[in-house]
């Protein structure tokens, strides 16, 4: 890995305009490491434009920069000779920003191990979080500071990728790096309360009724919940205050995956996908042109709520019959 973090920093050093993108849907570990290396390059004396294809959620706001991510518009033009796409497998996890890269060279820094090496230079390592590679950058830059608002942003990506250092793709690494942070200042705990300790009062009234509807298939493996349009609109919610329900029902005793459907339109359903210990999600998900990682994947179905539920549900048992003969292996 030393040998691909060190190829990046000419090219970063070479450029003087840089667009930086990552995912649709963005969370911590996306906008964290857009977010800490805007903060590093601006050091260097680059113009950096971020732009996403997608809203940013409020429980982002704390992070240094955050306001000035341009979200995508059809009219929007920039003039860059580098672009850097973060924490994505592939071109289309950054939907239509794809239209603003033109000749210039790209970077490709994610830990997908899914990703298709789209970049004429790649950083793709199997790490918990993308912004362990933002953060090697850092160490390979030496004119480059971590700073207090740096760290603060990479440490977002850490805890919210590994679920507060839970998952089972936190290393020692991983905590390494943390424990580094935090001597420039860093607090883990502001970090939490805003990312995962603060709910709108339609998130909570929404978990109670979504929870309420719990499915579990007849072996007690599978467990998913549903979020219809009409239960939005009847709480008044939106699809931000869905956040953190993927997370429940592979909680349930006995589950090994645990499934959240989402209706997004009446034929768009996004569906989120959690396994425990030896289910490869990212293989259901790729089934469907989503990806992910063995223990959190995602997909996007063009059927109605029911029919997604019913095909996605066949696809899980017939990878459990897969995996269940298998030893455990694969993480997040
Ligand atoms: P989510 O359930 O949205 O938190 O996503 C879990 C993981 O799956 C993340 O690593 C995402 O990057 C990935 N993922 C989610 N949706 C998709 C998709 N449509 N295509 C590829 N990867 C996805
Ligand atoms: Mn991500
Ligand atoms: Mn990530």
């Amino acid at each position: 890995m030393n040998k691909e973090v060190s190829a990046l920093v000419r090219p970063i050093k070479d450029a003087k305009s840089i667009l930086l993108t990552g995912h649709v849907s963005p969370d911590g570990d996306n906008l964290g490491s857009m977010l800490a290396l805007k903060l590093m390059v601006e050091q260097l004396g680059k113009k950096v434009t971020i732009v996403i294809d997608d809203s940013i959620p409020d429980c982002f706001s704390f992070l240094a920069g955050i306001d000035e991510i341009k979200e995508y518009e059809a009219d929007l033009t920039v003039d860059v000779d580098l672009t850097i796409v973060v924490d994505s497998s592939n071109l289309e996890r950054i939907a239509r920003v794809e239209e603003l890269i033109k000749e210039e060279p790209i970077i490709n820094i994610d830990h997908h191990s899914d990703n298709n090496s789209f970049g004429d230079y790649n950083l793709v390592a199997d790490v918990a979080a993308t912004v362990e590679l933002i953060y090697a950058l850092q160490e390979k830059m030496e004119e480059v500071e971590l700073t207090f608002e740096i760290a603060t942003a990479l440490a977002t990506g850490l805890i919210t990728d590994t679920g507060s250092f839970r998952y089972s793709n936190t290393s020692s690494m991983t905590h390494q790096i943390m424990a580094e942070l935090l001597n420039y200042g860093v607090d883990p705990s502001l970090i939490a309360k805003e990312v995962l300790e603060t709910n709108s009062y339609q998130n909570l009234i929404l978990r109670g009724k979504v929870l309420q509807n719990l499915q579990v298939d007849t072996t007690g493996k599978i467990a998913w919940l549903k979020v219809s349009q009409e239960m939005l609109e009847e709480i008044g919610a939106d699809l931000e205050d869905t956040t953190g329900l993927v997370n429940y029902p592979r909680t349930l005793k006995g589950a090994e995956v645990g499934i959240l459907f989402k209706e997004i339109e009446q034929e768009e359903i996004r569906v989120g996908l959690r396994s425990n210990n030896y289910l490869q999600v990212n293989q259901v998900a790729h089934l469907f042109d989503g990806g992910g990682h063995p223990r959190a994947a995602g997909c996007t179905i063009n059927l109605k709520l029911d029919e997604a539920e019913e095909q996605l549900i066949n696809a899980v048992k017939e990878q459990l019959a897969k995996d269940k003969s298998k030893p455990s292996e694969g993480r997040d």
